[in-house]
């Protein structure tokens, strides 16, 4: 199918729109790569569904076109689309059998009955459903049944994309992980592009290569999850992956030192220099994971006041006062632990600085 090319979209429900909060998606202008596994992160609210509906022809958008390669697929209704979506809650026929819901979509589009039989037994077979083809649908669960609705996407050979949305929300946990694994082995089989909407960060990292953060109607940032780690591009992005998310602090710039409180920490040039010529309201964000910390002194370390730590089995999460600011640290299970003081220091390759929200870069 090429790339999904999204022109200048912007959507809004209202029908007179005069201010730009009252946009669900405020403009989004991207190119996805086809043959790509993408997910779509962000909050309940920071229109996911709507961008996925826009894709795939539910929804026509206020204002921007929706191409696919060079073909302007906006005017173009979902069945003139070569895309499956498959939503939260699985739909499907309960009184047909597996085999016939899984049918469906090849008979409505005229194949015949042998081509139909060979291509259900197919998809049944990388999804697992043989064992229950000539069982109706109502008497399974919900894991089955949304394989199965994953299954009517799948049976379309003309099918170049399919949208998830938030499809495993339904399914039990431990089952969650094994049809994610499915839908990998899918995409590398299959070449198809797969969009995957999700708002849980573990979800979007072991399901997608790319992944594509939304805030509030904006697509924040779209990269690996290495990426969206080291660099987060917005403040957003630093909270909302990671767990806990990056620490943020306010700080002004003395020379190339970031000052917090009495603190002076050191920086390297280059973020000093951008810091200096930016005139945002400054914010140093750092890892739990890549602060240093120490229960003795250490030389260039700044003490710090223990508030609690909060053990998590493989590590534990120390929190700290320093300077009248919260800072969480990740140590490791067999670290020692702190108890009422702590000494900490900030690599330089690891702070990062935000003015007005944005990273310095
Ligand atoms: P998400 O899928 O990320 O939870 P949605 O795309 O469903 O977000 O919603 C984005 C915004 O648009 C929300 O503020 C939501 O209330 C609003 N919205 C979604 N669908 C409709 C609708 N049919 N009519 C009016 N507002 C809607
Ligand atoms: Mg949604």
């Amino acid at each position: 199918m090429a790339q999904i090319n999204l022109d200048e979209i912007a959507h809004s429900y209202l029908p007179d729109v005069q201010k730009e909060d009252e946009y669900a998606l405020k403009r989004i202008h991207n190119i996805w790569d086809d043959g790509g596994a993408y997910a779509l992160l962000g909050p309940s609210g920071c229109g996911k569904t709507t961008l996925l509906n826009i894709i795939s022809g539910l929804l026509k958008p206020s204002r921007g076109r929706v191409k696919f390669g060079d073909i302007d697929v906006t005017d173009l209704p979902p069945e003139k689309r070569n895309i499956a979506q498959v939503f939260q809650f699985p739909v499907l026929y309960d009184t047909m059998t597996v085999f016939n819901n899984l049918a469906f979509p090849l008979k409505n589009r005229g194949f015949d009955k042998a081509y139909i039989d060979k291509r259900v037994r197919e998809v049944a077979e990388i999804l697992e459903l043989e064992p229950v083809l000539n069982k109706k649908a109502e008497g399974l669960g919900a894991d089955a049944k949304q394989k199965i609705s994953l299954g009517r996407g799948l049976v379309r050979e003309d099918v170049a994309a399919i949208l998830f949305d938030e499809p495993l929300t339904v399914i039990d946990p431990q089952l969650k992980w094994e049809l994610r694994c499915k839908l990998k082995e899918i995409h590398e089989k299959l070449k198809l592009t797969l969009i995957y909407v999700t708002h849980d960060q573990v979800e979007a990292l072991t399901f997608a290569d790319k992944i594509i953060v939304m805030y509030e109607g904006w697509i924040v940032q779209i990269g690996t999850p290495q990426e969206l780690f080291e660099y987060p591009n917005h403040k957003f992005v630093g909270y909302f992956i990671g767990s806990p998310g990056m620490n943020f602090v306010p700080c002004t710039m003395e020379g190339d030192m970031v000052k917090i409180g009495n603190a002076r920490i050191p920086v390297d040039e280059k973020t000093a220099a951008l810091a200096s010529a930016s005139e945002g309201k400054l914010e140093m964000g750092i890892r739990p994971l890549y602060l240093t910390l120490s229960c003795d002194p250490i030389e260039g370390g700044f003490e710090t006041d223990v508030k609690g730590v909060e053990d998590q089995g493989s590590h534990r999460i120390v929190s700290l006062d320093f300077q009248g600011h919260t800072l969480k640290a990740r140590i490791a299970e067999n670290d020692p632990v702190p108890e009422a003081k702590a000494w900490i220091s900030f690599p330089k390759e690891w702070i990062r600085l935000f003015a007005d929200e944005h990273l310095l870069k």
